[in-house]
Parts: structure tokens; C-alpha cells; sequence
């Protein structure tokens, strides 16, 4: 899921900027889920805007925001509220607030800063595991991603500065190659551990991504 943390409300007030009227979107899923873009912060929001003076002409917390035909269509079931309001604020991941864009023609308000692909620790607990890097190792490297758990990203790790296990920028963290090498000494060859890894290729990394199933 994309982890996302509300803006502060003063940066939010500051892009409003000139309308008197707003129109709120939040998305059922992972930012309700991040509790920064749900019904309950929606309503808060809501509060707190009218208690800033503004009218807020109504909102709408779309199942997926990134879904830009759904946030076409539920906008549209919402028009007259849309036309009343100056401005929306999407309180949605990136990818969200530029569904709503493309679907109007309103100043479009980003109220969440977008911060990473998330796995759920727990509740309220995400951690990031993946960097979408467009090309996986992790068969190579025992299921740990070097990319993202290494501070440095090095693909044929460990740095000179990892000390009995810990991480050199975080003593409290391990380090992310003395996990990789501890799990691929369970590889029964031994293989994996003696093979080079070359550097990452980028520009194998389409931007911005398109991807289109075959039928
Ligand atoms: S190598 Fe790491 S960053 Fe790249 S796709 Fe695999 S898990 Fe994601
Ligand atoms: S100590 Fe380990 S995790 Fe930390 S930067 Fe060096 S190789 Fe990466």
C-alpha cells in the first residue's frame, strides 16, 4: 500500500490560497488505512476548515482514488457541489489527487504528502520493504531487498562500515547484508553467495511506468 502523512493544516491553508470554498476527497483505501485521508479525517478535516472560515460545499471518499474512471464518475454524481466549491482538496496519495485532476478542471489541492510503498507491521505500523526498482533480486539475495533495507543501497554488500551485524548510519538497525548473508548461507550450493551482482540498470526503469496486460 502507499503510506501517506497528512499535511500540516497551515501548508494546506497556505495552497488554498484565494478560494473562500472547498470540495473534500478522501480514498477508502490505503489512505483510510494510513488514517490520513479516510471518513474520519475527511470530517475532521471538514471541522476544521469551516472553523478556518471556509464553506465546504461537500466531499467524497472514492473506493481507490487512483482508479481514474471511478473518481470521473463519482465526481460527476457530485457535480453541483464540485461547480460550487473554489477549489478541491484530495486527501489521497499522489497518484489520487492526479486522478482528480485529470478529471476537472478545479484547482486541485494535494492535503498528503506521499512517503512510500508500505508494508503493515501492524496497525498504524508500516514499514517500507520494496522501492519498486523495476527489476527484483530478491532471489538472489535471500528474499531481503538490498535496494530498500540497505541504507545504501549496495547490491554486493556488506560496506566497510557494518560493525558485528549493526548498520553503520543506525547502529540500532541490522544491517541489511549481514541478514542477506546469514539467509543465503541456508542456500544449499552456496551459490548465490559467490555470484556478483552487477549495478542496477535504471534506465531499464520505465518513467514515467506504463504497463498494458495483453488480452
Ligand atoms: S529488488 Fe527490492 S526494490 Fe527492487 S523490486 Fe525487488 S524488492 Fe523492490
Ligand atoms: S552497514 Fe550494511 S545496511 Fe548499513 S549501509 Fe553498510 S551494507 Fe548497507
Amino acid at each position: 500500500m502507499i503510506v501517506s502523512r497528512q499535511k500540516p493544516f497551515a501548508e494546506i491553508l497556505d495552497a488554498i490560497d484565494g478560494s473562500s470554498s472547498v470540495f473534500l476527497v478522501g480514498c477508502t483505501k490505503c489512505a483510510t488505512v494510513c488514517k490520513s485521508g479516510g471518513e474520519e479525517e475527511i470530517w475532521q478535516m471538514q471541522e476544521a476548515l469551516s472553523s478556518a472560515g471556509f464553506e465546504v460545499t461537500g466531499s467524497l471518499v472514492i473506493d481507490e482514488a487512483c482508479h481514474m474512471l471511478r473518481v470521473g464518475r463519482d465526481l460527476r454524481s457530485k457535480q453541483q457541489m464540485v461547480t460550487d466549491a473554489g477549489a478541491i482538496i484530495v486527501m489521497a496519495c499522489g497518484a489520487g489527487v492526479q486522478s482528480v485532476s485529470a478529471a476537472t478542471s478545479k484547482k486541485t489541492i494535494a492535503a498528503l504528502d506521499s512517503l512510500f510503498l508500505g508494508n503493515i507491521r501492524r496497525f498504524g505500523q508500516f514499514e517500507q520493504k520494496c522501492s519498486l526498482c523495476g527489476e527484483c533480486l530478491l532471489s538472489r539475495t535471500g528474499g531481503i531487498c538490498p535496494v530498500t533495507a540497505c541504507a545504501k543501497g549496495i547490491l554486493n554488500g556488506p560496506c566497510g562500515g557494518m560493525d558485528n551485524g549493526k548498520c553503520e548510519t543506525d547502529p540500532e538497525a541490522p544491517c541489511a547484508w549481514a541478514e542477506i548473508f546469514t539467509q543465503l548461507q541456508e542456500d544449499p550450493d552456496g551459490s548465490m553467495l559467490e555470484s556478483y551482482t552487477p549495478p542496477k540498470d535504471y534506465g531499464k526503469l520505465p518513467k514515467p511506468g506504463k504497463l498494458k496486460l495483453a488480452k
